[in-house]
């Protein structure tokens, strides 16, 4: 049996299995039973990017809501009709957790009969096979796949399949859903799935669909990657007029949209993670009059998308004020300004600034200020025991990268000038070997009196173990540190961008490198940066 827990840890970020790990504590806790599904699971087996968490619980998920919530959850909607959280949880990590029900579907059009249930119950009111798929997170059966209507295989077949001959009739949602996993994923809907469908645009089914599901969808579509190529798919099967009526593709601002993905992969590389779904849904509707555009939003269920998506132009608009102010009246200023503020802010103004100065400054920031990081003398200040173990570091290469960004120190040999006096005392000599007994003893004790203060030279060039591990680890540290500052700041730029993207992705590499990394990098992680950004480089491109 494959074993999909190691596959999901792997798969996951770091930040979702956190967040699965909150969940499960949190369902634990209430004594219910926890499933991930949906297409977690589905994009766990394809090697699709997994982007959100849907969780399935056996009990009323709204009853999870006030622990999440103390845990750092954000929730954007607590539905009581299906008991389900809509939630976003730390790390921007999206998730939904619903109460396993089954539906009974008397009358299309109509809301159907909810029942608590079992989980494979719930499994079979899912939309498609790939998607109806369970696998338990709980103690005794962790890592049990529940898969009844062998949706592993679909996904080999590469096929949409419904569920049963009446999916598009009870839920005529799913026909939108079907264009919108087929344009996604390129996989054709399976032979039979095709003719309902065909038969289901023919009737005219789509009259039938719930407001509810109208809103769900127009959510899903603010985070497909290609949401313009959805739009037009939509369009194409005339979904995107029952999202709403005046709704095309003409009303999307497309170059805006370009520019959105375009700007945010090359702050992936430099690793920001924007949250662009808010942006995304400005763009789309761009064109479209402001009555459309407050019904779209009332629509959403997520209300942190929607306040998102609301607050976007007023931002923008602060921050640009505030990067045409004194605030950020010299680079140093600027940079600290924009390191504080959101990535999100940052990439809407990028795209949407309309002074040259206020793009200028994003521009700076994201490119020539970045390589002026590889002015700070790394090398020299390991000299200096100016490593990231002194605890003034962080506050010493943040001040010298602030310096050097207002010109301030304009050489290398001025940076040493400043850099001297703010030198901690040479490390204290290591301490002498353990005591041995007899004639070797004292021997030894003599050795270790007579040892020059710098024995930290010997202990480099590797003579015993035990020395080079009492030696303070000066060396090496910030050697490694470099490799990794190198990197990020050249991210910037030309050079190796994919390269660069990978370990900056664990942490921005100004902040890293500047402050904060610095400041929170124990010694340990500090020594291997270069070994671990390169494993997760190797990790990206698989
Ligand atoms: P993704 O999140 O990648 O877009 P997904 O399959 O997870 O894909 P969601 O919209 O997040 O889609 O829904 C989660 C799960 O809920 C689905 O996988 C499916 O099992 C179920 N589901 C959602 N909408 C419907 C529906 N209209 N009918 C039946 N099941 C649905
Ligand atoms: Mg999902």
């Amino acid at each position: 049996m494959a074993d999909y827990i190691y596959t999901l840890e792997t798969r996951l970020s770091p930040d979702q299995q956190k967040a699965v790990s909150l969940v499960l504590e949190a369902a634990k806790a209430a004594g219910m039973n926890l499933y991930l599904t949906g297409g977690a699971i589905r994009d766990i087996i394809t090697g699709f990017p997994i982007r959100d968490l849907d969780f399935t619980v056996q009990g009323n998920a709204l009853k999870l809501q006030k622990d999440l919530e103390k845990a750092g959850a954000v929730v954007g909607d607590a539905d009581d009709e299906t008991r389900t959280l809509l939630l976003t949880l730390p790390g921007g990590v999206r998730a939904e957790i619903a109460m396993a029900r089954s539906e009974r579907y008397d009358k299309p059009g109509k809301p159907p009969q909810m029942a608590p249930a079992t989980i494979i119950e719930d499994l079979r009111r899912r939309d498609f096979t790939v998607n109806a798929m369970a696998l338990s997170m709980n103690e005794g059966s962790r890592g049990l796949l529940m898969d009844p209507f062998n949706g592993v295989a679909d996904i080999e077949a590469k096929v949409i399949r419904v569920l049963h001959n009446y999916a598009f009739l009870e839920d005529p949602s799913r026909m939108i859903r079907a264009t919108r996993f087929t344009t996604r994923f390129h996989w054709p809907l399976e032979e039979r799935t095709q003719s309902r469908y065909e038969s289901g645009k023919e009737n005219n089914y789509i009259e039938y669909i719930r407001s509810s599901s109208i809103g769900y969808e127009i959510e899903q579509l603010a985070y497909e990657d290609d949401a313009l190529g959805v739009l037009k798919a939509y369009e194409k099967e005339g979904w995107l007029k029952v999202l709403n009526p005046r709704w095309s593709t003409a009303k999307v601002d497309t170059a805006g949209l370009g520019a959105l993905m375009k700007t945010r992969q090359q702050m992936n590389e430099l690793g920001y993670t924007p949250e662009v779904a808010p942006a995304v849904l400005h763009f789309l509707t761009e064109r479209l009059g402001d009555k459309d555009i407050s019904d779209l939003r009332r629509a959403i269920p997520r209300k942190d998308l929607v306040e998102g998506w609301k607050d976007l132009d007023a931002n923008a608009h602060s921050l640009a004020k505030r990067l045409m102010g004194k605030e950020a009246a010299t680079p140093s200023r600027t940079w600290q300004l924009l390191s504080a503020a959101r990535p999100e802010m940052i990439l809407f103004l990028a795209i949407t600034a309309r002074q040259q100065a206020v793009s200028q400054k994003i521009k700076n920031f994201f490119t020539k200020w970045r390589q002026v990081q590889q002015k700070i003398p790394l090398p020299e200040m390991t000299e200096l025991h100016i490593t990231p173990q002194f605890p003034a570091y962080p506050k010493i290469a943040n001040d010298v990268f602030m310096l050097l960004l207002d010109g301030k120190l304009r050489s290398r040999t001025e940076t040493l000038k400043y850099l001297k006096p703010l030198a901690p005392p040479p490390p204290p000599p290591p301490p002498p070997p353990p005591a041995k007994r007899g004639r070797g003893a004292k021997a030894a004790a003599a050795v270790a009196a007579a040892a020059p203060a710098e024995t930290g030279k010997a202990g480099g060039k590797g003579k015993g173990k035990g020395k080079a591990a009492a030696v303070p680890a000066a060396v090496p540290v910030p050697v490694a540190e470099k490799s990794v500052a190198a990197k990020g700041a050249v991210a910037g730029k030309a050079a190796a961008p994919a390269k660069a993207a990978a370990p900056a992705k664990a942490a921005p590499p100004a902040k890293a490198v500047v402050v904060s990394k610095a400041a929170k990098a124990p010694a340990k992680k500090a020594s291997k940066p270069a070994k671990a950004g390169k494993a997760q480089a190797g990790k990206k491109k698989k």
